[in-house]
């Protein structure tokens, strides 16, 4: 594994688990520097547990405890990292729930909890790191949206409106930065085999694959793999763009 000084430090939200958890070995077996978040603060015992059990299998990855959705524990999370490090190359805005209900019965708290979740939480990280990225003029910022940003699903207006607009602050702040040394992309999920797809009534979750063409849900992994591809240096000429990994479930 590269030492501190020399490899790039990447910073994965919500990578204890799932997609997240996926693309913070990709990236670490890649030979970055990998920080990821815990949400909780009286859950730090078992995100170093977690930390151990990686350690174990030679995955390195840091800690901070961020709350994506709290602008303050955003700022307090990124000055530990920043005093750490000294720097970040890479972010990954991962974090993201569900809070599902069809529109007529959704409770404004649903509508509120995913909205500043998946959505505020992106400006919430990201806001943290620009100038970090804009004086080293160099950053690869990765948002991890979704198909239901793009088709819309039913159940979904809180989960399908923050996720669309995870790709306008794409495109926007890609506007912003494309001068400065960084790229920033939207990676567009569809189903996933994790812990929030499982989440889904069996019945419901057995209709949504038969509408997948592959025949199956996606692996954690593959969803990283991109990830990976978009955070390297190589990858400079592409920004403001959307990657649907779906397969072939939404064709756009
Ligand atoms: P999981 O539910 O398995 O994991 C979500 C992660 O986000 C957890 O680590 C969770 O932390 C963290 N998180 C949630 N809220 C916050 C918060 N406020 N602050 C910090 N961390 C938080 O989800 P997936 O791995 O399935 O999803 C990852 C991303 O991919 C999400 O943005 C999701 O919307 C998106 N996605 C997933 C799809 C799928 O099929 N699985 C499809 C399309 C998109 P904690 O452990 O504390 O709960």
């Amino acid at each position: 594994m590269a030492n501190q000084e020399s490899s790039r430090v990447a910073l994965v939200t919500g990578g204890t688990r799932g997609i997240g958890e996926a693309i913070c070995r990709a990236l670490s077996e890649a030979g970055y520097q990998v920080v990821t978040t815990y949400r909780n603060p009286n859950r730090e015992a078992q995100a170093r547990d977690w930390q151990q059990t990686l350690a174990g299998e030679g995955i390195e990855v840091d800690l901070v405890q961020m709350d994506v959705s709290s602008p303050e524990s955003c700022e307090h999370g990124a000055k530990d990292l920043l005093a750490r490090y000294g720097r970040l190359d890479v972010l990954v805005n991962n974090a993201g729930i569900t809070r599902d209900s069809v529109m007529k019965k959704m409770p404004l708290d649903a509508w509120q909890q995913v909205i500043h979740t998946n959505l505020d939480g992106v400006f919430n990280v990201t806001r943290c790191f620009l100038d970090t990225l804009l004086e080293q003029k160099y950053g690869r910022i990765v948002n991890i949206s979704s198909i239901n940003g793009q088709k819309g699903q039913f159940g979904q207006v809180n989960y399908s409106a923050a996720k669309a607009g995870v790709h306008g602050f794409t495109m926007a702040l890609a506007q912003e930065t494309a001068r400065k040394g960084i790229t920033v992309n939207t990676v567009s999920p569809g189903y996933v085999s994790t812990d929030m797809v499982m989440a889904i009534d069996e019945g419901v979750r057995d209709k949504l694959q038969a509408q997948i063409p592959v025949g199956r849900f996606g692996h954690p992994q593959e969803i990283a793999r991109m990830v990976e591809f978009l955070a390297d240096e190589k990858s400079a000429f592409i920004t403001g763009a959307n990657f649907p990994i779906n397969g072939g479930m939404f064709m756009h």
